[in-house]
């Protein structure tokens, strides 16, 4: 059996080989390593298949700074976001000054809990920021009806959720990161869909806003040589774009092989009464960024895994209120305890597109022996 891997971006890159050689030399020859015709090209595809507008920027951590910075919001509005998340979300609204406000998350799909966020609105609040964690979407329906009632934004940090769907209960869908005001994406090789190094992009549906976080992403520049906001710098390179443009073509085939996997687990660890699989809601289909399971018993058997050769990972063994960079917000422990509780209790299996069927197999079946095993 072949080494398993948490993340398998070469095996991956192996099935597209030729198209994605070849587009990378394509760029190379033509020099146009920043701002070519590629970058616009992934854009309009990857709008195509959002239905929204795109726009590509450097990282997902770009993203929601630039998101952010588009919706003009001044220092001390308060965003209510969840602790149980990547750093990234918490640190833009820390750097432009924003007050990050947590709410406590569901025990059963890692989200923020929508009874949680309204309980945290105050006067000061000016934007509400959902996580779609490990690839499953946040509750957001009823978040949205609380944006309306109190006039907030909601920006959709959809940096593991690319090509999910949220489903409204009317029974239509629209794919995460295009349901709030703003969303965000990161291509982070590991992501839903990776690029070849750092990569990401907003969405928005609001074709003005669309225009600001354009100008924003390149300097605040309308013209070229006029400036009409301060801006950052914060491009994805012709490169990136040329793999992503690739790789989006077989990215329906990669979603279907990531719930393949995740069927697999759910199938053969549903049995084990010491496991909490990962939870499935009628609001939202799942891609599987992540398949990440609770145990009380989640070191030893982190342990367990590594000895007989299955690597993964705990996303993410700290809250971020009890983060040193964050005590500033005055927090301790106990504050958010469902997240503090996932903190000692989730473990994150391999999870990618080019699992087989025998490396599940013995996956599953480590797991079993281990719970067999008298504690
Ligand atoms: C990956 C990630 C980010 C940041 O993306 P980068 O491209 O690494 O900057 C932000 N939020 C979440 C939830 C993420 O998983």
């Amino acid at each position: 059996m072949q080494t398993i891997h948490m993340c398998d971006t070469y095996g991956q890159y192996l099935t597209m080989k030729k198209e994605i050689d070849a587009a990378m030399q394509e760029v190379i020859k033509s020099t146009q390593f920043i701002k070519s015709g590629k970058v616009l090209e992934f854009e309009k595809e990857l709008s195509h298949y959002l239905n929204t507008h795109v726009i590509a920027c450097g990282n997902g951590t770009d993203a929601l700074q630039i998101a952010l910075m588009a919706l003009e919001l001044k220092p001390g509005d308060e965003v209510i976001t969840t602790p149980f998340t990547f750093i990234a979300t918490v640190e833009v609204l820390a750097l432009l000054g924003l007050k990050p406000v947590f709410a406590d998350v569901d025990t059963g799909t890692f989200n923020l809990s929508e009874n949680e966020v309204k309980k945290a609105i105050t006067t000061k609040t000016k934007a509400i920021l959902p996580v779609h964690l490990f690839g499953q979407c946040a509750h957001l329906e009823p978040m949205l009806d609380l944006a309306q009632k109190h006039h907030l934004y909601v920006v959709e940090d959809a940096c593991q959720a690319l090509g999910t769907d949220y489903i409204f209960s009317n029974d239509t869908t629209k794919k995460a990161g295009t349901i709030g005001h703003v969303g965000c994406n990161s291509f982070f090789p590991s992501k839903n869909l990776g690029a070849f190094g750092d990569g990401g992009a907003v969405f928005t549906n609001d074709e003005k806003l669309a225009a600001i976080v354009r100008s924003i992403a390149n300097h605040g520049m309308k013209q070229k040589y006029q400036y009409e906001r301060i801006g950052v710098n914060s491009r994805l390179d012709s490169i990136q774009a040329a793999v992503l443009s690739v790789k989006l073509k077989y990215f329906e085939k990669h979603i279907k092989a990531r719930r393949y996997a995740a069927a697999w687990y759910d199938e053969h660890l549903k049995k084990i009464e010491e496991i909490r699989l990962p939870e499935r809601v009628n609001y939202s289909t799942h891609t599987f960024h992540q398949y990440t399971i609770q145990t009380n018993r989640r070191n030893e058997l982190q342990q367990f895994l590594k000895e007989k050769g299955i690597p993964s990972m705990v996303y993410y063994p700290g809250v971020i209120h009890l983060q040193e960079a964050y005590k500033f917000l005055g927090h301790g422990k106990g504050d958010f305890p469902v997240s503090e509780h996932l903190a000692e209790t989730v473990l994150s299996l391999p999870m990618h597109t080019e699992l087989t069927e025998e490396q599940l197999d013995y996956i599953t079946r480590v797991i079993q022996e281990f719970f067999r095993k008298k504690n």
